[in-house]
């Protein structure tokens, strides 16, 4: 068996990826990407729409030209990247302070490796909830696709995979598929929602659904698939105040549906290597380092909470990289201050924060509403206000906060502060 040995491990070669093994490179540790596809990139790849890049490039750019430029810098820098490799296991050895990781993985090349690290960044992105996820009653027939599945058939395999289609649920997935399938001409029937506001971004809401008049139906749940062999259509039935109202149901033919409701963090690997998780993101918890509760742990990207937006992405696992390269040079974690969501957000991440340096705090809202205010409290004293033109579930909030918004704040290790939106 081929035993290797570096300071870090990336494990996936997506945005996250790519971005937190450049930063450890340029911090001057070795660092090597583990990625099970035979491609770097991740899901940017099969994202042939353009809307990525604006705030990392001041371009706007598809997926594939997005992850082109990164792939370009990993090749220049001659990063080691082993693609076919499937990381299988991931544990940490020895006791705090001393432990290392052991990863095995496997790949047609090289069958069974083992790797040694100090540090591991857990990139590995986010899978699609499918049908058994949301429990959407009716038979069991073909035509039944996750809408990133269906990206993927079309994008990158060629394959259109109905004619017909319903999409149910309302995020930028299936938004993104419902012109995608337009464009391919089929005929894209509806979008059914079951919240009174659409999961995805507004713009896709613009772009995809009301430019192509395809009807959107919120406060709605698909209570039945029908077919047999293939699917021949989807009963919708409205809701009121939370309740169905069954006399108002009504039948939508259709010989395909696509499922845009809801990703979920890759935590195989993290929960096996002991890594907590947080139950409002399905990710792991992450200090102000984002470092998780094991030492030389680190988390980033899709895995460590769904993001919207890939220049956020990137950014965030360049703090990852920087955090785990001062890691391993023996830095010292500074104080942290818990963070927790109060009223009105949905979560907060990183769980923690340091109040000597900078941060940048990514949250989500759990009301829309128009002229909102987002406060940070400590106790009842308020820290600072932030006006929010506009809060919806969907589109994730960002905050900056560095050592000024602290001045006159006595804060300690058992301090927490709360941010909460009205
Ligand atoms: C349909 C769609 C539309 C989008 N539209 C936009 C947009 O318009 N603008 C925008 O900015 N953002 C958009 N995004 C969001 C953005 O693309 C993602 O947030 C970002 O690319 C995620 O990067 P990541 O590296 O965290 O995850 P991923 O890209 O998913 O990368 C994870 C990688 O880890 C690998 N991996 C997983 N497990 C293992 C393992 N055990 N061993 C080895 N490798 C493993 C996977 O193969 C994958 O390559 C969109 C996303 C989707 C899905």
């Amino acid at each position: 068996m081929k035993e290797l040995q570096f300071d870090a491990v990336v494990i996936g070669g997506g945005a996250a990826g790519m971005a937190a093994a450049l930063e450890l490179e340029r911090s001057g540790c070795s660092a090597a990407i583990l990625e099970r596809e035979d491609h770097l990139g991740g899901i940017l790849m099969q994202c042939i729409h353009n809307g990525f890049g604006l705030q990392e490039f001041n371009e706007e750019l598809t997926g594939p030209e997005f992850a082109g430029r990164f792939i370009e810098k990993i090749k220049s820098t001659g990063i080691p990247v082993y693609l076919n490799t499937t990381v299988i296991s991931l544990r940490s050895e020895g006791s705090a302070g001393q432990n290392h990781k052991e990863l095995f993985c496997v790949s047609p090349d090289q069958g069974v490796m083992k790797i040694s690290a100090r540090a591991v960044v857990l990139s590995m992105g986010c899978r699609e909830r499918n049908r058994g996820n949301v429990r959407i009653p009716g038979s069991r027939p073909a035509g039944v696709f996750t809408a990133g599945l269906a990206q993927r058939l079309v994008n990158i395999e060629g394959y259109i995979p109905g004619k017909e289609v319903v999409i149910i649920g309302s995020g930028d997935i299936g938004l993104i598929m419902a012109r995608r399938m337009t464009w391919v001409g089929c005929k894209v029937k509806a979008v059914v929602e079951i919240m009174p506001y659409p999961a995805g971004l507004t713009r896709n809401i613009v772009q995809c659904l009301k430019d192509f008049d395809i009807p959107l139906y919120l406060s709605s749940q698909t209570t039945n698939i029908f077919g047999n062999d293939r699917v021949e259509g989807v009963e919708v039935t409205p809701m009121e105040n939370g309740a169905m109202v069954p006399e108002k149901k009504f039948r939508i033919d259709c010989d395909t549906v696509l499922l845009s409701v809801g990703l979920v963090p890759e935590n195989e690997l993290s929960k096996e290597a002991g890594v907590e998780l947080n139950s409002a993101t399905g990710g792991p918890l992450v200090d102000a380092g984002l470092m998780t509760n094991v030492e030389g742990i680190f988390a980033c990207g899709n895995v460590l909470h769904v993001h919207d937006l890939v220049d956020y992405v990137a950014e965030e696992a360049r703090l990852a990289g920087s955090f785990a390269a001062n890691w391993l040079r023996g830095g010292h974690p500074c104080m942290q201050v818990r963070l927790k969501a109060g009223p009105s957000i949905r979560y907060v991440n990183p769980g923690k924060l340091n109040p000597q340096g900078g941060n940048k705090i990514f949250m989500r809202s759990l009301i829309v509403k128009n002229d909102a205010t987002l406060e940070l409290k400590i106790g009842a004293r308020v820290i600072k206000t932030l006006k929010q033109r506009h809060v919806q579930p969907s589109e994730m909030i960002t905050v900056e906060l560095g050592p000024k918004d602290f001045e006159n704040v006595s804060l300690n290790a058992e301090s927490t502060l709360e941010f909460s939106l009205a």
